[in-house]
């Protein structure tokens, strides 16, 4: 024979990450954290500072962060920054 009980299963909701949207403009990513509109194409932004410190018994770090859309990136970020004098890093690769 089987024995049977009823048992409650309790649901619980969860927040999960959906997509970005841009600080700046309110873009939206591409699903994930890519910003790029074509099928094979792959862009991501981070602009985030994460503070840490360490004590004996443990530890905190704070992280704020911007998303920012690659075009935004390209045409507000990128500009202001230059006009302060800064200079992306720039590297590339092909395979
Ligand atoms: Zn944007």
């Amino acid at each position: 024979m089987k024995h049977m009980k009823t048992v409650l299963i309790l649901e619980h909701e969860e927040k999960v990450f959906e997509k970005l949207s841009c600080d700046l403009c309110g873009a939206e990513s591409n699903g994930d954290e890519n910003w790029a509109k074509g099928n094979f194409e792959h862009a991501t932004t981070m602009i985030q500072l994460e503070e840490r410190e360490s004590y004996p018994d443990g530890g905190h770090s704070k992280q704020s962060a911007f998303h920012i859309c690659q075009d935004c990136f390209k045409n507000k970020l990128q500009p202001w920054m230059e006009k302060q004098g800064a200079k992306a890093t720039v590297s590339e690769a092909d395979w």
